[in-house]
């Protein structure tokens, strides 16, 4: 559900004040019916009509991006950085990441236009499986992993659960690669889940979403995903 002004500024029709003041001034109606009420809000299935004319319905799409390490997970960045929109100049539709992956992260990134589907995915109550895969400075030790596992007190509280299996470490470099699967989506998570052992990850990338994985993408690439995997996703 999205307020209606935003809708009308977005399908192109007016700014967003402009847009105010169309449905101050009773020239737009939902499903038939004029709504003057600036907070209103309407969903993908309502229509909407500006002055007698039907707004176009994007069609939903659908990708699923290799994030590049050095890209930030945003539409626009007023430091003028590149973002993961700029990856997709031929696509119309305006695309948007389903959460977020953190500048220096890499890996698995779905990008959509379609905000319903966006806020399934990043809900913690659907509980979606995410793994990453960490390089460590440090060797975690067993019970160090264990203390990941079953949940780490952070300032914003205590992880849920999570899977966390010890890929393999180097005694000579110190370092350790370790994947963990969460379903949580907290802001650094990981990061700050091996911060709180003392083994601040050097390297992140995202492997897995939910059945989704990189499979043969190379980071920057991206595919869209099938009706079916988005139908399995819902
Ligand atoms: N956890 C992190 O710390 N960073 C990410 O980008 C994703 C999960």
């Amino acid at each position: 559900m999205e307020r209606l002004q935003k809708v009308l500024a977005h399908a192109g029709v007016a700014s967003r004040r402009k847009a105010e003041q169309l449905i101050l001034e009773g020239k737009v109606k939902v499903n038939g019916k004029v709504v003057t009420e600036l907070g209103t809000k309407v969903s993908s299935s309502d229509t909407v009509e500006v002055e007698g004319v039907k707004l176009e319905k994007e069609q939903k799409v659908y990708y699923l991006l290799y994030k590049p390490r050095g890209i930030i997970s945003a539409v626009t960045d007023d430091k003028g950085r590149k973002t993961v929109a700029d990856l997709f100049p031929h696509v119309e539709e305006r695309l948007f990441p389903v959460g977020r992956l953190d500048y220096e992260t890499s890996g698995l990134l779905l990008m959509t236009n379609d905000g319903e589907f966006s806020y399934l995915m990043t809900q913690p109550k659907f509980k979606i499986d995410k793994t990453y895969i960490a390089k460590v400075k440090g060797i975690p030790t067993r019970e160090q992993l264990k203390l990941l596992s079953k949940g780490i007190d952070l300032e914003d509280g205590k992880t849920a659960p999570a899977k966390v299996k010890l890929q393999s470490s180097d005694r000579k470099t110190g370092k350790a690669i370790i994947e963990i699967t969460i379903h949580e989506g907290r802001n650094r998570q990981v990061r700050r889940m091996f911060d709180a052992i003392g083994c601040p990850v050097q390297k992140l990338r995202r492997e897995r979403f939910a059945f989704l994985t990189l499979h043969s993408l190379n980071a920057g690439e991206s595919r869209e995903l099938t009706p079916h995997e988005v139908k399995q996703l819902r």
